[in-house]
């Protein structure tokens, strides 16, 4: 009696569990069918392709300014070389950040081809940088506009801080432009979440992403 009642038992707990793990993996299913699904409707958004504009975009500059820098220390303009190499921080970071954001909607980040720079002088560089940052704001403008169309939050986000970020760097150009040379080095600090730099500005907190200040990193 006592085995048969053992039998009943075992066989209620697999009549009970079989099904719940059938359901449970049904649903893990349904769930992983969602997630892909709304990966795959991102995709075709237009705000995809200016992610990766952008995105090679940001990593140029980045590459350019590191080489500008360079420059600039050749020529003995230190203020100069140390704000180039804070540009080229702050791009990388938005760089990054635009990579990881195409990464986590399936969508693997192009490597753009890095045209030659014209040879030029450090202050050449400056004219033509802040050139560069005033096109690339409105861009970014019309980008931020196209994924809040497009209801793609992250996307608007990014490019709502590479926009503040930008403009800063095209007022920090044409500060160092209009000052001409001695322009007072800043010791730059830069915040890690969206590449904002401030030089002696006193502030609790960045003003475009709220990262506290002692999170910022010198440059
Ligand atoms: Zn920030």
């Amino acid at each position: 009696m006592k085995a048969t009642g053992r039998l009943i038992r075992c066989s209620l707990v697999i009549a009970l569990t079989v099904p719940m793990l059938f359901w449970f993996s049904s649903c893990q299913k349904t769930e992983q069918a969602k997630v892909q699904e709304q990966q795959q409707a991102t995709q075709k958004l237009a705000t995809i392709g200016n992610l990766q504009t952008a995105y090679g975009s940001e990593l140029k500059r980045s590459l350019w300014y590191d080489r500008f820098s360079k420059q600039a220390m050749k020529e003995n303009l230190g203020d100069i070389a140390v704000l180039f190499r804070a540009l080229s921080h702050s791009e990388k970071v938005h760089a990054e950040a635009a990579a990881k954001l195409l990464r986590s909607k399936g969508v693997e980040p192009v490597v753009p081809a890095i045209d030659s720079i014209v040879p030029g002088k450090a202050k050449q560089y400056l004219k033509l940088s802040l050139s560069n940052e005033n096109l690339e704001q409105n861009i970014y403008a019309a980008d931020t506009t196209k994924a809040q169309e497009e209801h793609f939050a992250e996307a608007a986000e990014w490019f709502r801080r590479a926009l503040e970020a930008d403009g800063r760097h095209a007022r920090l150009l044409k500060k160092a432009i209009e000052q001409e040379t001695n322009f007072a080095r800043l010791p730059y600090l830069m915040c890690p979440e969206c590449g904002y730099i401030v030089g002696s500005d006193k502030m609790e907190e960045c003003p475009v992403c709220k990262t506290k200040k002692d999170k910022f990193q010198k440059i």
